[in-house]
């Protein structure tokens, strides 16, 4: 079922389809606020006060016009401004293709300085997703280079279902990054990826227990846990108090309608936490890909087409 979900999210013919769909419009409601930027500035209002930060990212990827990768920069630009006018400290979080790393690497690596500076001004990180393994080299290099260049309120995200994510960890660590871990969400093959849930999630503890030692070793590291594996969290939380590190030495990051009780007991509890707000009109792709990591998502889905 993961297979097939992970294949209809790449088929064109379907994503040109589905969205059409009214049953699949109501569906895919209970995973992001709305289509427009407005939903998701009201949704992160009402995180506000329950103490929830939230994460900003415009659905959309792989553009293939530098006028579309033009547009995604404006409107991020045009979110930052609103949330500064509101007086919300959201950060964003943008997909490298959804800027235009299939077109040119340079218009890129601009691209996301200009909203790396623009982000600074609102005192936060801009975080770069990991895409599938024909982008994690060179989502790595840009990171490395724009760090490089001056820009250090820069994030990314590093999968542990990949089998390199260990070296790449102690690659990044001098850089005082940030880094979100994920498990993954693209069909990788075995030859570069684990493929167990078991051996995901060792690995998962195995570079978040790293990344927590170097920290405690006085390494300035942000440390981002984008899971809802809030058994994992609490193991990890636990090594974390081992090592003598106050609970805001990592956050936790979960999804817009995913796990909501877990996020509110946590921020409760006085974890770090933020939610990731999704929206746009481009859901499709992204939407298949959380119905794949929970199949069971699906039946959810289909009870839509009941009125
Ligand atoms: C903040 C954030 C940012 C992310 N960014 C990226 C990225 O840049 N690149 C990337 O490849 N992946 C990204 N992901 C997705 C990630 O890789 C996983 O696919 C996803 O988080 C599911 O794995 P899990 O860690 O929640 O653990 P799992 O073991 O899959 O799930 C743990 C538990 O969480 C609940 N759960 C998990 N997923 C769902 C769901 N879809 N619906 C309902 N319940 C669910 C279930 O109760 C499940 O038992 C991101 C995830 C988060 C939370």
């Amino acid at each position: 079922m993961r297979t097939l979900l992970l294949w209809l999210a790449r088929s064109t013919w379907f994503r040109d389809r589905i969205p059409r769909l009214p049953f699949a419009r109501r569906a895919v409601r209970r995973f992001m606020p709305g289509e427009d930027m407005e939903a998701a500035l009201d949704a992160a209002a009402r995180f506000r006060s329950e103490q929830i930060g939230v994460l900003f990212t415009r659905l959309g990827e792989n553009v293939t016009r530098d006028e579309d990768a033009d547009a995604t920069l404006g409107h991020y630009v045009a979110l930052l401004d609103a949330c500064a006018a509101r007086g919300l400290r959201a950060e964003l979080s943008v997909k490298l293709t959804q800027l235009g790393l299939d077109l040119d690497e340079d218009r890129t690596f601009e691209r996301v300085a200009r909203l790396a500076d623009r982000s600074a001004r609102n005192a936060g990180v801009l975080w770069m997703d990991m895409e599938g393994s024909a982008y994690t080299d060179r989502t790595i290099s840009l990171y490395e280079r724009l760090v490089g260049a001056g820009h250090a309120n820069l994030g990314v995200c590093l999968q542990a279902y990949l089998r390199r994510t260990a070296v790449d960890v102690q690659r990044l660590l001098p850089l005082r990054p940030a880094i979100r871990l994920v498990k993954g969400a693209y069909d990788e093959p075995p030859s570069i990826a684990f493929r167990t849930k078991r051996a995901v999630d060792a690995n998962y503890a195995a570079l978040a227990m790293a990344m927590l030692e170097a920290c405690a070793a006085g390494q300035q590291v942000r440390i981002a846990l984008g899971t809802h594996d809030v058994e994992l969290v609490e193991q990890l939380a636990g090594h974390a108090t081992a090592l003598g590190l106050a609970r805001d030495a990592f956050e936790v990051n979960m999804l817009y309608g995913i796990r909501l009780d877990q996020q509110r007991r946590l921020a409760r509890e006085g974890y770090v936490v933020r939610d990731l707000l999704a929206y746009g009109p481009a859901w499709y792709a992204w939407y298949m890909r959380r119905l794949a990591e929970r199949p069971v998502n699906v039946v959810f889905a289909l009870r839509q087409v009941l009125p």
